[in-house]
C-alpha cells in the first residue's frame, strides 16, 4: 500500500490522481492533501479522503477549513497552509510517495523536500523541472530516487527508455499536438485572440498551459524538462508536430530503431503509471487501435513558433536561462490573457528578458527562487506589445 501525498489535489493532476486512487483502494492510500486557495473541494475532498493533514495557501483558508471541519463532525485533521505547510505534508512519516502537481514554481521547495527525504515522486509540474531541474535531478541521483514524470510525454519517454541503455539514446522524440495555429497563416499570427488561443484541440488544461501550447512555449518547457530529466542534450532532444496525439512521445536509439508509446488521452495513466512504477497493474484505459487510421509527423515551424526557438537557446545555456524562460512566459501570458500584449508579444517579450538575463547557476533553491523573482520584474519592465 503506497500512501500518497498529493500537492495540488484540487487541480486537474490532482483529481486524475484521486480517480486513480478510488479505482486502486487495494494499493494507494491518501496520507496528505495540499491546495491552493479552492476551500470548497478541499473541504469536500478531506471529508471524503479523511487526510491525516490537509494544507491550504493561506491562514485565513486553513482556519476556515479546520472551522467547517469541525461544524461537520470531522476530527483527526491537522489544518497547515502555505509553503510550510506544503512541506508538511511532503514530510509526514505516513507519506510514502509525493505527487508533485503544483502549478509554477511554489511547489519547488516542497518537491526538492520530498527528494531530500528520500521519498518517490511522481512529478507533473514542469516549471520544477525547468527552473530547478539542475539541482533537483542531482539530489534524487545521489540519493537514488525515482522521480517518474507524469507529463504524458515525458512519461512515454521514460516507458521507451526502460528498453535501452542511456548511451545508447540517439534522439527523444517529443510529440506536439501542434495547437489550434498548427495551419493558421503566418501573417494573422499578430492579431490572435486569447479566446482563439484558449480553445486547444486535444487536452482540456488550465489557462497558461493552453496558451503555451497555442505559442508552443510548452513543447519548449518540456525540452528543458527532458534534458533534466533523462540527463541528455538540448541537441538531443527534438519536437515532432503530432495533430492525432496517439503517440505521446519517441525514442529513436543509435542502432536507427525508434520505440513509440501509444495510448488513450488520459492523465490517468501516466498517473497511474508513475504510481505502480515498476508494475504495471491492468487497468481499463484501453485503447482501440482500429480507430488509427493515420499518423501524421512533421517538422515544427519556427517562424510561426519562435517560442520553441527561445526554448531551446535557453536549454543550451541552463541554470538562469532557463528560469527566465519560464518567468518572462508566465508574466507574458497574464498580459496577453488581460489584452496587455499580443499573442506574438509574449516571444517579444521572452527575447528581451532573455537577452537581458546574466549566465548563472543557481546552487541552491534560494537561489533559483530569487532569479524567478528577477526575471518576472524583469519581464514586468520590458513587457513589449
Ligand atoms: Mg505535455
Amino acid at each position: 500500500m503506497k500512501h500518497l501525498a498529493i500537492l495540488g489535489s484540487t487541480g486537474s493532476i490532482g483529481q486524475s490522481t484521486l480517480s486513480i486512487v478510488e479505482q486502486f483502494p487495494e494499493r494507494y492510500a491518501v496520507a496528505a492533501l495540499a491546495a491552493g486557495h479552492n476551500i470548497d473541494e478541499t473541504f469536500k475532498q478531506a471529508v471524503r479522503w479523511r487526510p491525516k493533514i490537509v494544507s491550504l495557501a493561506t491562514e485565513e483558508l486553513a482556519g476556515e477549513l479546520a472551522a467547517r471541519l469541525k461544524k461537520a463532525g470531522v476530527t483527526g485533521i491537522e489544518v497547515v497552509h502555505g509553503t510550510e505547510g506544503t512541506i508538511a505534508c511532503v514530510m509526514l512519516p505516513e507519506t510514502d510517495f509525493v505527487v508533485s502537481a503544483i502549478v509554477g514554481v511554489s511547489g519547488l521547495e516542497a518537491t526538492y523536500q520530498a527528494i531530500l527525504a528520500g521519498k518517490p515522486l511522481g512529478l507533473a509540474n514542469k516549471e520544477c523541472m525547468v527552473a530547478a531541474g539542475e539541482i533537483l535531478t542531482r539530489a534524487a541521483r545521489e540519493r537514488k530516487v525515482p522521480i517518474l514524470p507524469i507529463d504524458s510525454e515525458h512519461n512515454a519517454v521514460h516507458q521507451c527508455l526502460r528498453v535501452g541503455q542511456h548511451n545508447e539514446v540517439k534522439y527523444i522524440w517529443l510529440t506536439a499536438s501542434g495547437g489550434p495555429f498548427r495551419q493558421t497563416p503566418i501573417e494573422k499570427f499578430e492579431s490572435i485572440t486569447p479566446e482563439q488561443a484558449l480553445k486547444h484541440p486535444t487536452w482540456v488544461m488550465g489557462r497558461r498551459i493552453t496558451i503555451d501550447s497555442a505559442s508552443m512555449l510548452n513543447k519548449g518547457l518540456e525540452v528543458i524538462e527532458a534534458c533534466r530529466l533523462f540527463d541528455v542534450t538540448a541537441k538531443q532532444v527534438r519536437v515532432t508536430v503530432h495533430p492525432q496525439s496517439t503517440v505521446h512521445s519517441l525514442v529513436e536509439y543509435v542502432d536507427g530503431s525508434i520505440l513509440a508509446q501509444i495510448s488513450v488521452t488520459d492523465m490517468r495513466l501516466p498517473i497511474l503509471y508513475a504510481l505502480a512504477y515498476p508494475e504495471r497493474p491492468a487497468s481499463n484505459l484501453t485503447f482501440d487501435l482500429a480507430t488509427l487510421s493515420h499518423l501524421e509527423f512533421e517538422q515544427p515551424d519556427l517562424e510561426r513558433f519562435p517560442c520553441l526557438r527561445l526554448a531551446y537557446e535557453a536549454a543550451e545555456k541552463g541554470g538562469a536561462h532557463c528560469i527566465a524562460l519560464n518567468a518572462a512566459d508566465e508574466v507574458a501570458v497574464a498580459a496577453f490573457l488581460d489584452h496587455r500584449t499580443s499573442f506574438m508579444g509574449i516571444p517579444r517579450t521572452i527575447e528581451k528578458v532573455l537577452a537581458a538575463t546574466p549566465e548563472a547557476h543557481p546552487a541552491t533553491i534560494a537561489e533559483v527562487l530569487a532569479a524567478d523573482q528577477e526575471a518576472r520584474e524583469r519581464a514586468r519592465t520590458l513587457l513589449v506589445n
